[in-house]
């Protein structure tokens, strides 16, 4: 921030809002994390001045040597964490990497089976406001009402009917752990091919938390800055023998030059990822997910399912006066960031909502264990009842109370 300051004040003067905001504020955004520093001095780096479209050994432009050095290093640590025999570090975002795998498999008007955006699914499997919805025929399938979780054999049924050409698994609101190997046999009895969207996970199954879905899937895209802790891009994963399809559904399919600088990161995080501090991490995501669930659970809070296996869940607002909207307010006035979300059954409009959703992978990079989780859960426990407003005060230092003792970037 020093150097921006020197020569923009104004831009500089954003950025360090932003990190008191942070440092202030408990991070409870589910899809949020906080990167080491090694993996934020790799994107501030001279490796964002190169042109590289192509790949590693195999370049559109000159002077590629050292940046092929970077994502090689990237591309190995990626199939060596999840076992995988391919991997493509370009996409820039995860919506990317789904939309090049769309790409690299589908003719428009394909038929694609993907998980209801309201019910726990993301945008790019086939919301009809994304350009996979808009290109493809999504066929949606989502949680049983009254268990909140997928079932498995209903997913079969509705893939013998439908006979889609693919089936996306993965979500970015579900607290359950998922089946990959369930999804394999549906794919199998319907001749499809599998691909799994592990974004929210991804950094569970690195640490050995989560089933790996790269044995089952065809294909396996994610985000890189979710549970992995990385910076924001995305990674495809997949076998052999659509490596090239992969790689030209990236580039020159849907990307231009990629973006060494974020690439090199990626190989950053991807090296933290590989130690075995990270499987404590994740152990530790898990523990506090569960802690601050229970937490909640005990103080009358209803939750999607009734609970988590993984680092996320969604408070259930249904039937109750305070929306979802009210609560990330409520909550964001104390210094708590976490997003409403819609609920299976939704009942209002996705900018209202009878949902929450709160993740722990930031706060557990802070340093918070169970019991802080339990005092958070109080927190959100007591922004939830009447009477708000007299309450502020009171809540804003028991959060200031847990970030002192846990300093950021310091
Ligand atoms: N896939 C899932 C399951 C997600 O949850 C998200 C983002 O939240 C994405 C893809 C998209 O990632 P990005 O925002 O990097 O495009």
């Amino acid at each position: 921030i020093g150097f921006v300051a020197e020569t923009d004040p104004e831009v500089a003067d954003a950025m360090s809002r932003e990190l008191s905001r942070q440092r202030r504020n408990l991070e409870l955004i589910a899809s949020e994390n906080i990167v080491s520093p090694a993996v934020m001095a790799a994107m501030g780096t001279v490796l964002t001045n190169k042109y590289a479209e192509g790949y590693p050994g195999h370049r559109y432009y000159g002077g590629c040597q050292c940046v092929d050095i970077a994502e090689d290093i990237a591309r190995e640590r990626a199939c060596k964490l999840f076992g995988a025999q391919h991997a493509n570090v370009q996409p820039h975002s995860g919506a990317q990497a789904n939309l090049a795998v769309y790409f690299a498999f589908l003719q428009p008007g394909d038929t694609v089976l993907g998980m209801n955006l309201s019910e726990g699914g993301h945008l790019s499997h086939g919301s009809p406001v994304n350009m996979s919805g808009a290109l493809y025929n999504f066929v949606a399938y989502g949680v049983e009402p009254d268990t909140g979780r997928i079932n498995y054999d209903k997913v079969m049924d509705l893939a013998m009917k439908e006979k889609p050409k693919l089936i996306v698994a993965g979500a970015s609101a579900y607290a359950r752990a998922i089946d990959f190997s369930r999804f394999r046999e549906i794919a199998d009895a319907c001749g499809a091919k599998l691909m799994v969207d592990m974004a929210h996970i991804a950094g569970l199954v690195a640490a050995g938390c989560h089933q790996n879905p790269v044995p089952y899937a065809d294909v396996v895209t994610t985000t890189t800055h979710k549970t992995l802790r990385g910076p924001r891009g995305g990674l495809i994963l997949c076998r052999e023998e659509y490596a090239k399809a992969i790689d030209k559904a990236i580039f020159p399919g849907t990307q231009g030059g990629p973006l060494e600088h974020i690439i090199a990161a990626k190989a950053v995080c991807l090296g933290e990822a590989l130690k075995p501090e990270f499987k404590e991490y994740g152990q530790q995501v898990v523990k506090n997910a569960a802690a601050l669930a229970e937490g909640l659970m005990k103080r009358g809070v209803k939750l999607v399912s009734g609970g988590t296996d993984n680092h996320l869940m969604l408070v259930d607002l249904s039937g109750l006066e305070l929306t979802g909207k009210e609560l990330e307010r409520r909550l964001d006035e104390v210094y708590i960031t976490a997003n409403k979300n819609t609920v299976p059954g939704e009942q209002r409009s996705p900018f209202v909502t009878s949902g929450l959703r709160l993740g722990t992978p930031a706060v557990t990079t802070r340093g918070l264990k169970e019991d802080d989780m339990d005092r958070v859960a109080e927190c959100i426990a007591l922004a939830m009842e009447e009477g708000f407003e007299d309450k502020v005060e009171k809540l804003r230092g028991m959060v200031e109370d847990i970030c002192k003792k846990y300093p950021l970037y310091e």
